[in-house]
């Protein structure tokens, strides 16, 4: 869904990964600058729409949260559809999350067009001592796949907005020159 209604843009972008990586917090750090220790009490959550300004024209972020339903293995066709951009979470500190991540990209390339924004996104970056993935295997993931790669913390704020702005700012590119 990458709407174009006169100077209007509405861009539908997804997290996916594992459960416990992250994605509520994430969003709720993007959308309400909020951190919450307690996971459950996202759940639920739909998405949330965060109006940003790029190239001096409004653009609404909107932004869908799992909500939990990762945990079955089951993120339905409905969550991907329309969606022009996405963030794949992995928790650095858990190498289980990163060697997920090919899982995910191959369920987004099920229902996903190949010209959606994809970023790779290593959170809690905060919890230095206990990492498991390195850095440059991010990176050399995201190249082989041709994502985009950025550290974060939801924690304590690293990265977070510029993650989103990111993967906004190429979106709106590729609605520019037609290409989503
Ligand atoms: P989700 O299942 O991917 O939506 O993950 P949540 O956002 O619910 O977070 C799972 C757990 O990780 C919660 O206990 C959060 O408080 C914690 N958490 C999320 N992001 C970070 C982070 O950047 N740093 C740290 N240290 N903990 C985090
Ligand atoms: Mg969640």
């Amino acid at each position: 869904m990458a709407e174009e209604s006169g100077e209007e843009y509405l861009f539908k972008i997804v997290l996916i990964g594992d459960s416990a990586v992250g994605k509520s917090n994430l969003l709720s750090r993007f959308a309400r600058d909020e951190f919450d220790h307690n996971s459950k009490a996202t759940i639920g959550v739909e998405f949330q729409t965060q109006v940003l300004e790029v190239d001096g024209k409004e653009v609404k972020a909107q932004v869908w949260d799992t909500a939990g339903q990762e945990r079955f293995r089951a993120v339905t066709s409905a969550y991907y559809r329309g969606a022009v951009g996405a963030l794949i979470v992995y928790d650095i500190t858990r190498r289980t999350t990163f060697d997920s991540v090919k899982r995910w990209l191959d369920e987004l390339n099920t229902h996903c067009d190949t010209a959606v924004t994809r970023m790779l996104v290593g959170n809690k970056r905060d919890l230095e001592s206990i990492r498991e993935v390195r850095t440059e295997e991010g990176t050399e993931l995201a190249e082989e796949e041709g994502m985009f790669f950025i550290e974060t913390s939801a924690l304590d704020s690293t990265n977070v907005s510029k993650a989103f702005e990111i993967v906004i700012r190429d979106i709106y590119e590729k609605v520019s020159r037609k290409i989503l």
